[in-house]
């Protein structure tokens, strides 16, 4: 059987620890028997990037605005015990932060379900993807505490420093306290709008956005104008042609009907409330290792990988010679995202049903009883007993299946 051809490279972004481990398996197994994989290859695992000064995970950044497709392995954000670990020259910063920064992207959390992983929350059918603006608000926040008999003020200033505006937060004449501001960018909250529109689109996915702009008036209310004006320049049309609808509401209105919905819904949350859900839309779906990320730029470049860390603890049992079940899912979703992205923009279809044929194995083999560990608790379905299997049997088994897709 001849392989299937790429026309231009996906960049590839190699990591650390137990994923590091899954990730060449991945290609072994799935991928390299079928593809012709072209690459660009970025080894972002902690031990390079302390050797290149974190150079290379900025080349990969930039090789992914140039190639528009990257895929990346979880890596460790080093912490102080890590530099003792590893002897790093220093605490580098989170690989995934710098490249948000250089993408200027928003993340977008997907999780994959399958046939006897029943949500916790059983409505829930299809997928809800969350997206989470990540920038400002609480996160770049300026706080204080203040006492009795001080006042608090929000003071603006022009560039030469004469005060423009001077509104009083508050006067603590009863007691002490605590004071607060924060800060958003317009091309922040603009580009935060496209990419959910974008993605909206691409997904064929209602967009539900909120905020509190009723309580907040100035402040949440310019993030529903943002959205509001270029939903009516720029998406008004390509929605309406897609069959999707745009619906702006509040916070706690959006709560509710995501909580009756039977998901099928792209959710944009502003950096708090996306922080929060996130977390509570992860956790009703089932397992971390069934959560899928792309982070997605206004100017369309995609950086697929899978939500969780690099499984630290199964890393250890697998280097003392132990067998691990570590569930590969959302990596191999991240590469069958990237694959399916790049033959969709290089107009390799082949390239797409592959990606697509990938997929339908992976779920199937969890369908029909076999699974990672972590699965094991979670899967639930008539006539069947689920089977443990170790981290590559799982991936040999899911091989086997793409066989005969
Ligand atoms: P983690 O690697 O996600 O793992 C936390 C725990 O969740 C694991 O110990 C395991 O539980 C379970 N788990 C997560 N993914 C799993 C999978 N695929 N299969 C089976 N079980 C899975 O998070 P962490 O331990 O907080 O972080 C470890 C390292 O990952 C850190 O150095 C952190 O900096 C890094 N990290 C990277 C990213 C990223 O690159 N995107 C994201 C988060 C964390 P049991 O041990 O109970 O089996
Ligand atoms: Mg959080």
């Amino acid at each position: 059987m001849s392989k299937i051809g790429m026309k231009n490279p996906v960049v590839e972004m190699d990591g650390d620890e137990m994923t590091r481990v899954l990730w060449q398996w991945i290609k072994e197994d799935l991928l390299c028997p079928y593809v012709d994989l072209k690459t660009e290859y970025y080894d972002l695992g902690l031990v390079n990037r302390d050797q290149t000064d974190d150079q290379v995970t900025i080349d990969a950044a930039n090789a992914n605005k140039k190639y528009k497709v990257g895929v990346k392995c979880a890596t460790i954000t080093p912490n102080a015990q890590r530099v003792e670990e590893y002897h790093l020259k220093q605490m580098w910063k989170s690989p995934n932060g710098t490249i948000r920064r250089i993408l200027d992207g928003t993340v977008f959390r997907a999780p994959i379900l399958a046939k006897g992983i029943t949500p916790y929350v059983p409505g829930w059918t299809k997928p809800i993807v969350l997206a989470r603006h990540a920038y400002g608000d609480v996160y770049s926040g300026v706080e204080t505490w203040a006492q009795r008999g001080q006042k608090a003020y929000l003071v603006v200033e022009d560039e030469q420093g004469n005060v423009q505006e001077k509104l009083l937060i508050q006067d603590f004449q009863k007691g002490d306290g605590i004071v607060q501001s924060m800060h958003n960018m317009d091309t922040s909250i603009a580009s935060f709008a496209r990419s959910c529109f974008n993605y909206a689109l691409d997904l064929k996915m209602p967009l539900w956005f909120a905020t509190k702009d009723t309580i907040s008036k100035k402040y949440d209310h310019r993030f529903k104008d943002i959205f509001a004006e270029i939903f009516e320049k720029e998406y008004k049309e390509k929605f309406e042609a897609a069959g999707i609808e745009y619906m702006y509401t509040l916070i706690d209105d959006a709560v509710a009907r995501v909580m009756r919905s039977n998901g099928g819904i792209l959710w944009a949350c502003k950096n708090y409330d996306g922080d929060v859900m996130s977390d509570m839309v992860a956790t009703a779906y089932g397992s971390l290792g069934l959560m899928t990320s792309v982070l997605v730029s206004p100017d369309g470049n995609y950086e697929f990988e899978a939500a969780h860390g690099t499984v630290t603890r199964h890393y250890y049992k697998h280097l003392r010679g132990e067998e691990t079940s570590t569930n590969s899912v959302a990596t191999i979703f991240a590469w069958t995202g990237a694959l399916a992205k790049r033959g969709e923009l290089d107009d390799t279809p082949q390239l797409v049903e592959f990606a697509k044929k990938l997929e339908r194995a992976t779920i199937r083999t969890i369908e029909e009883g076999e699974m990672t560990g972590d699965l094991i608790p979670l899967f639930n379905a008539q006539g069947i007993t689920p089977k443990k299997l170790d981290s590559r049997a799982f991936l040999k088994a899911v091989a086997k299946r793409l066989e005969n897709e």
